[in-house]
């Protein structure tokens, strides 16, 4: 019943993904390719003191892909950087072990099943990688126009 519950959240977030779509250029962005699957997706945030302020992201992949993108937006709005960094680790940690870390990952316990499926980790590995990459203005920032 809980692995239902949590199919619904990333089929709901899959389709309607939260925070979709793009910020000003002032953002900090990045963008991050699955080539295994064929995801592509830009994260858009404006950071303050540390904080992020505001995130989004816009692209196209998988459903385990959009959903862990959107997921991820509201995880991180309004938090410090040094947490969200310590989120994506424990997120990498859930998703490629299957061990729940030992705090309240919230709505995102729902990825912990992407385990037992070792080529969709880089789909829902994906938003978090491009976060980081992001708050750290990485180079390489810009997604080449996709066919639509
Ligand atoms: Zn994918």
């Amino acid at each position: 019943m809980l692995q239902e519950l949590y199919q619904d959240l990333i089929v709901d977030h899959g389709k309607q993904p939260r925070n979709f779509g793009k910020l000003s250029e002032l953002a900090h962005y990045h963008c991050g390719h699955n080539p295994l699957c064929g995801d592509q997706l830009t994260i858009y945030l404006h950071e303050e003191a540390g904080i992020i302020k505001d995130v989004k992201f816009e692209g196209k992949g998988c459903a385990i892909s959009m959903a862990s993108a959107s997921l991820m937006t509201e995880a991180v709005k309004g938090h410090h950087q040094e947490t969200v960094y310590l989120l994506v680790e424990h997120f990498h940690q859930m998703v490629t072990t299957g061990n729940m870390p030992d705090r309240d990952m919230g709505k995102l316990a729902a990825f912990v099943g992407v385990s037992a499926y070792p080529s969709r980790v880089k789909c829902a590995t994906l938003a978090w990688h491009t976060l980081k990459a992001a708050l750290k203005n990485e180079s390489d920032p810009v997604c080449t126009e996709g066919e639509g």
